[in-house]
């Protein structure tokens, strides 16, 4: 459980993500600092420090920083940890996730009044009109589809040539899983998809995602690109891949998980 507004003594032990404007502070030794609360260098109010679980029995915290920037070399998007593994990247994940959160709801969203966080969970309350808010969470699918010895990637718009992936897309409001992944397949390359099978998930902190990934066979229709979106797709063998996601990915380990399965 996330815990906010946490005092925190200067000789508590803690593994410590430092969070400003949605980039993590790293050390010297481009790391993130950890050891007692008052070897850092960077400091923040209580109200700025959250409890945000624990690594190997050593505490993970929180601390937002709003100082202006000058050592612009120290701090680094969240993505720069997931090569340090998947239970660090976690906990970098919900560092800038609950920072974004508790800088973007200081004011409500109904009547413009200044929010309060709630003394027990992780949410904010305007004591003038009621409205509660939590952490944003935002669904995203990403399909795999193979088909006769080939799987089917696409190049987003906002990637460089030559580097593909898997269909991603976010859920609409209202929309299982399984339909947003059958309607973003359409959409964005024109074909249709059956079987689908669940993979895994992954939180993904850019901002506030949650991806949910999931293999599916083809069951028709041609590629057809949906424009502004997809630059291109096709069906790649899988012994001629192009540059995909690492597998520290989940778009990555479902991209292994096919090549595999169609090697089988
Ligand atoms: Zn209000």
């Amino acid at each position: 459980m996330i815990k906010h507004s946490v005092h925190v003594k200067p000789e508590q032990q803690g593994l410590w993500f430092i969070v400003n404007r949605g980039r993590l502070w790293l050390n010297g030794q481009q790391q993130l600092p950890q050891g007692p609360y008052a070897s850092l260098s960077l400091s923040a109010a209580p109200e700025q420090i959250c409890q945000l679980g624990e690594l190997e029995g050593v505490p993970a915290y929180l601390l937002i920083n709003n100082d202006q920037i000058a050592d612009e070399h120290h701090w680094v998007s969240a993505r720069a940890i997931l090569p340090a593994g998947e239970r660090l990247f976690e906990l970098a994940a919900r560092a800038v996730q609950v920072a974004l959160f508790l800088q973007t709801h200081r004011f409500c969203g109904q009547c413009g009044s200044a929010m309060s966080l709630v003394n027990w969970e992780l949410a904010t309350l305007c004591h003038k009109c009621g409205h509660r808010c939590y952490p944003r969470i935002a669904p995203c699918v990403l399909v795999g589809i193979a088909h006769q010895g080939k799987i089917l990637l696409a190049r987003s718009s906002r990637h460089k040539a030559g580097f593909f992936s898997i269909l991603a897309g976010f859920v609409e409001s209202a929309e299982t899983l399984e339909q947003a992944a059958v309607r973003e397949v359409k959409e964005e390359v024109g074909i249709d998809i059956c079987n689908l099978r669940y993979v895994g998930s992954q939180p993904w902190p850019f901002p506030h995602s949650l991806m949910a990934g999931f293999i599916a066979d083809y069951a028709g229709g041609a590629i057809r690109c949906q424009p502004h979106e997809i630059e291109e797709a096709a069906w790649f063998s899988v012994t001629e891949l192009p540059e995909v996601p690492p597998l520290e990915t989940l778009s990555g380990q479902i991209i292994a998980r096919l090549a595999q399965m169609t090697v089988e």
